[in-house]
């Protein structure tokens, strides 16, 4: 029985397992501190630089809207995200914990998020109906 289990498993193909990774970038368009030498813009640039370089499949962008209120200069990164052939999605309108908050707030925050991401990603094949918990508490 053991030899025949051994033969089996010998002579079975081992099949690749299929695994799927996706690369993501939460809190656009802006996340803390930056250095004052450079702008949002072009840390976004240099990373959508990096991303084509090293010939990445598309990468989602997961965005606060708020940001573009405070800083409306932000709005460019998510341009520019847009304009590298990159996706966008929901990751609440202004970032709630969302242990700290009520399920309705919570939900009214992501759905405030949801007239920025049309305006963004027009098309009917343009897929921002993903979402990341910030800071991954799902309650
Ligand atoms: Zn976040």
């Amino acid at each position: 029985m053991f030899k025949t289990l051994c033969l089996f498993l010998a002579l079975t193909p081992l099949h690749a397992v299929a695994q799927q990774l996706a690369i993501t970038f939460d809190d656009l368009p802006a996340h803390g501190p930056k250095p004052a030498s450079v702008s949002r813009l072009q840390i976004a640039q240099s990373i959508l630089d990096t991303l084509k370089q090293q010939h990445m499949p598309p990468v989602y962008g997961f965005i606060n809207g708020v940001r573009t209120e405070e800083a409306p200069e932000t709005l460019d990164v998510l341009h520019a995200w847009r304009a590298a052939g990159e996706p966008l999605a929901n990751h609440t309108w202004s970032h709630p914990n969302f242990n700290d908050t009520s399920s309705s707030q919570f939900i009214a925050n992501i759905e405030a998020n949801q007239p920025l991401l049309r305006t963004l990603m027009p098309a009917a094949s343009d897929d921002w109906r993903w979402f990341r918990y910030p800071y991954l508490n799902e309650g």
